[in-house]
């Protein structure tokens, strides 16, 4: 199958991660732009991308291409400068220094999500700061980065490295970090966890809001609670964790968006 992906990178592992891996992590990646959709985080705009296992200098995304809609052809293999290892005149995603830049600055990340996630984005631009109900990657913190500060009148869209690596550095070791008047970026040790992490912030951000429109002083998670909870979270615990969840949101999207091609 990953042959038949299009651009999509040679077939020599020699660098390390199996075809077994890399086929994994393509797949994953197909699925989860599909989750994305299917879970209203993302809609037309937003992408999903993951590093890929055979050179990690190197990260793997969809063509530009609405995430609902992603299928294996269209994954192209990008360079850690943001562009297209082979340009074969498919249009690609004008923020994907997000992603080249958070790859580049964070060892530890296998899976980025860019997303104007809706309930997230009244967070941007309000005092409120998005704090943790049931989110626990939430801590330390969720920084708020704004293109005023580095770059003053933009379009908002971080379009290129220096605005990639600002924002990056934002992110700094958190992973969630929010762009003011836009959405947000969410990383992950792999692509699962970064789509979980990516469904998890918005629906913490729904509850948060209804917190706040129950009123009073709200009991949020304490930092405590949530470095037991994240215990462990980034290994396979099948039947648990992110392995029941993606099960779950794997079934729905396809339910939605039919089975990806072969
Ligand atoms: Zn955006």
């Amino acid at each position: 199958m990953a042959k038949k992906a299009k651009g999509a990178a040679s077939k020599s592992t020699s660098k390390g991660g199996s075809k077994a891996e890399f086929k994994a992590v393509i797949d994953d990646l197909v699925m989860g732009n599909r989750i994305l959709y299917d879970q209203g985080v993302v809609d037309g705009y937003g992408h999903l991308s993951a590093r890929d296992p055979r050179n990690p200098a190197r990260f793997l995304m969809s063509r530009a291409r609405a995430p609902g809609l992603v299928e294996v052809a269209d994954i192209m293999e990008f360079g850690i400068d943001g562009e297209p290892v082979r340009h074969d005149g498919r249009p690609i995603y004008s923020e994907r220094f997000i992603h080249s830049e958070i790859y580049k600055a964070r060892p530890d990340v296998g899976g980025v999500v860019h997303s104007h996630s809706p309930t997230v984005v009244p967070f941007t631009v309000t005092q409120v700061p998005l704090k943790p109900i049931r989110a626990a990657f939430f801590y330390p913190e969720v920084p708020l980065f704004d293109t005023r500060d580095v770059a003053g009148w933009t379009n908002l869209l971080i379009s290129n490295q220096e605005l990639g690596r600002a924002l990056a550095e934002k992110l700094g070791k958190n992973s969630v970090v929010l762009l003011r008047g836009h959405g947000n970026a969410v990383v992950g040790p792999s692509v699962r966890m970064a789509v979980y992490r990516a469904v998890y912030t918005e629906a913490n951000a729904k509850l948060l809001l209804q917190a706040k429109m129950l009123g009073g002083p709200i009991n949020y998670l304490a930092p405590e609670e949530a470095a037991i909870m994240e215990q462990g979270q980034d290994r396979p615990r099948p039947g648990h964790g992110t392995d029941r969840i993606w099960e779950l949101l794997k079934s729905e999207a396809i339910a939605r968006t039919g089975r990806p091609k072969r």
